[in-house]
């Protein structure tokens, strides 16, 4: 679908007037280019850099109802996530997953552990099923034997859903895409066109994958929507002509980072969320993908850079000490802990002093032409797709045409299953992630192409189809995005460099000066974005 030649047909195609531009591709973004083409728009959606390379491919993976909204009685917000996650599950099978979850309650913990039991059941009655269960500290032992004795209480069972985050981005724009939306990364936004009144008729693109062509362009439409997350006041100064700190609603930025550990090292079958020993915050540590993830923190991003940002020493201690309180027979040391990520969340700043207080539910400002939509979460991407198209359905041709009742992800064709001999959850696995481009995953593999990378779920298929049909610019998108060998694998999976670099160079026409290039770049985000702070 995105192969070699596809960047430059695309900017050919860039000149015409679009019924709306989405700036960001990010869920945000995604969700709006699915739900725009969905409704008939001709909508075409810029990323400056890869497809989900912001905080869309480090969160923590979790398609929840966001249990602790309830803490801060934010009931809408998980009324809407236990909904959308109830339907991700069921059109995104293999790609959302189920995951059980043990809410340890210990004597250390802030509230009486009624509380909990209180917040599940409103949890299990949003979502129409009744699953959570108490257990006391004997059946929680039994169902987790490595959880902390000495403090245990008892505690509950119940269930959520994780996902591969940068992989859902994907599957929406290219299913957006394949119902006639455009989609390009590495295409910045530079500059805001206006009309003579002022108003933002239009955006100012760069191509920053062949910054040697210098090539930008002027493309308009009558409707701009900011959704760069993050990145977000940077364009809203623009369109207003001020300067970021003049604006009179700012954004906050808070960074979360999780410590990723070898599955190994962390033998957990389900979840495990509890308040940390600390300051009660709510923690969870959880299985994803053949490795475990400890998350997350929640502290102010003061950092002027938000393009990689990277736990903190004090963030890595904090999470440290959590996990070896929850797990002390695991005896975990720094030297443990194989890669770290960190995310930043934009929330409004209402100057609370407890970021967690700030609330999570996005917000939509219509500034001077300029329509930004911020915050939210992963698991509601469409509803705020939705909320975000409705507040300017008068500037869209025709009536309104969003309807929640009406599928999030497309049916995938099952039949494609039956091309391969996999085993049947390893079939599934990939159906989700790849959704109705099986069918040329499938088509383009040869007979090696079906073994597992060592230590990782991933098909070595998966390298080749990322390189020739999923818009890679750079090796980091295919090894930190498209697949997540730079989680999964110490250092980075840097050892395996040799190993891809044939399939790599023949597919993307890299050369080696451009392998080496890429491969010391690479080496250098990783080190600074995704190690642990201490090497
Ligand atoms: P982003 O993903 O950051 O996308 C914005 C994009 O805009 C970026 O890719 C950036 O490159 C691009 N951009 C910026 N400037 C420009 C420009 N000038 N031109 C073109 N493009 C530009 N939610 C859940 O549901 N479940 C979770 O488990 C969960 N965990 C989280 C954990 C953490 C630590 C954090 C921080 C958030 C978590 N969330 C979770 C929330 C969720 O991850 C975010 O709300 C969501 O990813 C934000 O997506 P976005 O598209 O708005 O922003």
């Amino acid at each position: 679908m995105w192969t070699l030649e596809w960047r430059d047909r695309v900017w050919s195609a860039l000149d015409q007037t679009w019924d709306l531009i989405i700036i960001g591709g990010g869920i945000t973004g995604a969700g709006i280019l699915r739900e725009a083409t969905r409704a008939g728009y001709k909508a075409l959606l810029v990323e400056a850099g890869d497809f989900a390379s912001g905080t869309s491919s480090r969160s923590s993976k979790l398609v929840h109802g966001g249990l602790r909204y309830l803490r801060n009685a934010q009931f809408k917000l998980t009324i809407e996530s236990v909904r959308e996650r109830e339907r991700l599950l069921r059109e995104g099978r293999g790609l959302v997953v189920p995951i059980g979850f043990l809410m340890p309650c210990f004597s250390t913990d802030p509230l009486p552990k009624w509380t909990f039991g209180m917040g599940l059941t409103i949890y299990d009655l949003l979502a129409f099923r009744w699953e959570h269960r108490f257990y006391n500290a004997d059946g929680i032992i039994e169902l987790c034997p490595l959880i902390n004795r000495e403090f245990l209480l008892g505690g509950y069972r119940y269930f959520d859903a994780q996902t591969d985050d940068a992989r859902l981005v994907l599957r929406i724009i290219r299913e957006a895409c394949r119902q006639g939306g455009t989609a390009l990364n590495y295409a910045r936004v530079e500059e805001l066109c206006r009309t003579r009144k002022g108003w933002v008729c239009g955006i100012v693109l760069r191509d920053v994958a062949s910054p040697e062509r210098n090539r930008s362009l002027e493309v308009k439409s009558p409707l701009i929507i900011n959704a760069t997350g993050a990145w977000a006041d940077i364009l809203r100064a623009n369109s207003l002509r001020v300067e970021t700190k003049a604006l009179r609603k700012h954004l906050r930025k808070l960074r979360g980072s999780h410590l990723v550990f070898p599955w190994e090292k962390v033998p957990l079958t389900r979840a495990i969320s509890f308040c940390h020993p600390q300051d009660g915050r709510a923690v969870f540590t959880f299985p994803w993908m053949g490795v475990t993830i400890m998350g997350t923190t929640d502290v102010d991003h003061l950092e002027q850079d938000i393009s990689n940002p990277s736990i903190s020493p004090q963030e890595f201690d904090y999470l440290m000490k959590a996990i070896t309180f929850a797990f002390p027979s695991l005896h975990l040391k720094e030297e443990d802990v194989q890669s770290t990520f960190s995310g930043i969340r934009a929330v409004v700043d209402s100057g609370k002093s407890n970021p967690s207080r700030e609330s999570r539910e996005h917000v939509i400002w219509y500034e001077n032409g300029l329509l930004t939509v911020t915050g939210g979460k992963l698991t509601t991407f469409r509803i705020t797709a939705h909320d975000t198209l409705r507040k300017v359905q008068r500037m869209l041709p025709g009536e309104q045409r969003f309807r929640t009742g009406s599928r999030i992800l497309d049916e995938s064709c099952l039949e494609i299953l039956n091309m391969v001999s996999l085993e049947p959850s390893k079939k599934v696995h990939l159906l989700g992630r790849y959704g109705q481009d099986m069918r040329e995953l499938i088509n383009i593999a040869q007979p090696d192409d079906w073994k597992p990378i060592p230590s990782t779920n991933t098909l070595w298929g998966e390298i080749r189809f990322a390189c020739r049909s999923e818009g890679i610019v750079h090796l980091d998108d295919l090894l930190l995005r498209r697949v997540r060998l730079g989680l999964l694998l110490p250092d980075g999976g840097i050892s395996l460099l040799e190993k891809i670099r044939p399939v790599v160079q023949s597919e993307l026409k890299w050369d080696d000066n451009k392998w080496n290039d890429e491969t010391n770049n690479y080496q250098c985000l990783w080190r600074k974005a995704y190690a642990t702070h201490s090497r």
